[in-house]
């Protein structure tokens, strides 16, 4: 199976209300949209996401760039790929930008993977269940009022959900305990209850809410410290005998070693769109159950759900509705488990018609494309070795292409060309902002 081509799409979809969090002030969320196109009549379809949108367009590039030297490469060998570009990707860096787009490109690999042999991938990985719990994490915010915490709990149990999610980062850590306690009192001591500090803390304050929210047991205390502080992590997973859970930032098995080393996480929770795609994931999760430890997925709702079903230690979702309007299908939901989708590939395809009114940036089909040979003209020069001066005395003007020209035109024989015409110098247009500065440009 030829990867033909690799196309590139950008979107900015609104959040039907801002999401805060200790560190966030999210209103919409910026989504790169990656296709593969392959000889065998299927595409396969990955994604990643940016907070904020405005940072799509570097993603945007480096996962076109990556993805223009897959063209011609068998689609199915996707251990050999994500080794191909990690190596091209070692000068700028093993994670990051790189990362984001390297796991861009392995999730619509293992797309079209699964949809070209007629299985959901995770058969394809060795499956382990037909459905996983799911924990709603789209609620609970730290902007709600305590009874606005209680309504939302009592709506997500209604909806059947058995775990769901809080936010921690009150100025005055006694105030997130009496939140933790009213949601507790309110869903009751056997409905599974994390909570989320969103890195917003430092280690001792940490320690005293960790301390006094004890008795609420919490499923998990999540990123307690900023994700870099591995020490902090372990200081506090030490300490309390609520189970911390950390990795969403982390890139990678290399990024994930160090903290099961420092024994700084009781949960590991890799992030399908950092982590290097379906194929890292599962080395990380792999490497979690030498140490006899879960992991569970960072969002990416969707495609992770073929995670959960090809590891065991993978057995807790995480529900965030966020990415739903990207999808023509929906998480089918039954006693607070998310099914495993038996669609071939990864099981959700991309809703493109639904997404056209958000997209903001021109689709990139510079990948699918082969680099533009060099001129013959330019290849005889080379081997009749012709005078130098001559190509320094016609500069070739930089104008505008005209629809239809041959890119190569110059390079035939043929009478003297016309004088060339004066160069134009693009000029930006008033108002008109490139669409990855527009948001900053109008909110300022
Ligand atoms: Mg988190």
């Amino acid at each position: 199976m030829k990867i033909t081509g690799i196309r590139t799409m950008t979107v900015d979809v609104p959040l039907e209300e801002p999401v805060i969090t200790a560190i966030h002030d999210i209103r919409s969320i910026g989504y790169v949209l990656v296709f593969v196109d392959t000889d065998a009549d299927v595409t396969g379809e990955g994604h990643l996401f940016s907070l904020p949108a405005k940072h799509l367009a570097p993603l945007e590039a480096m996962t076109a760039v990556l993805g223009q030297s897959l063209v011609g490469e068998d689609a199915h060998r996707v251990e050999g790929i994500w080794h191909r570009l990690w190596t091209e990707v070692n000068f700028v860096g093993h994670k990051g930008v790189p990362l984001f787009a390297l796991s861009a490109l392995d999730m619509a690999l293992w797309d079209a993977r699964g949809k070209a042999l007629g299985q959901p991938v995770h058969r394809l990985l060795g499956s382990c269940r037909d459905a996983v719990p799911a924990y709603h994490s789209g609620g609970l915010w730290l902007s709600r009022s305590r009874d606005e915490l209680v309504a939302e709990a009592k709506t997500f149990l209604k909806q059947g959900f058995r775990a769901m999610k809080m936010r921690l980062g009150k100025p005055r850590w006694q105030e997130d305990v009496e939140r933790a306690e009213a949601v507790r009192d309110a869903v009751g001591p056997d409905i599974r209850l994390m909570a989320d500090a969103n890195q917003g803390l430092d280690v001792r304050h940490a320690l005293r809410l960790g301390r006094a929210l004890e008795p609420v047991n919490l499923d998990w205390f999540e990123e307690p410290v900023p994700a870099y502080d591995v020490a902090g992590h372990a200081a506090l997973a030490a300490a309390l005998d609520t189970p911390i859970a950390t990795g969403e930032t982390e890139y990678t098995r290399y990024g994930f070693r160090p903290l099961i080393e420092a024994k700084a996480a009781d949960v590991l929770m890799p992030d399908l769109g950092r982590v290097g795609g379906v194929t890292e994931f599962m080395r990380v999760g792999h490497m979690a159950q030498a140490w006899d430890l879960p992991v569970s997925p960072h969002l990416y709702s969707e495609p992770s759900l073929q995670l959960c079903g090809a590891l065991q230690n993978c057995d807790l979702l995480e529900y965030m509705p966020w990415s739903a309007r990207l999808f023509r299908e929906e998480i089918e939901f039954e006693d607070g488990q998310a099914r495993i989708p038996e669609r071939p590939g990864l099981g959700f395809s991309l809703d493109l018609d639904a997404l056209e009114r958000y997209r903001v940036g021109p689709a990139a089909e510079s990948a699918a494309k082969p680099a533009p040979k060099r001129p013959a003209r330019r290849a005889a020069a080379k081997k009749d070795e012709p005078p130098k001066t001559e190509a320094k005395a016609k500069p070739k003007p930089r104008a505008a292409p005209k629809a239809g020209a041959k890119a190569n035109a110059k390079a035939a024989p043929g009478p003297a060309p016309e004088p060339a015409p004066k160069p134009v110098r693009r000029q930006r247009q008033p108002g008109k902002t490139p669409w990855y500065l527009r948001g900053e440009a109008e909110s300022a």
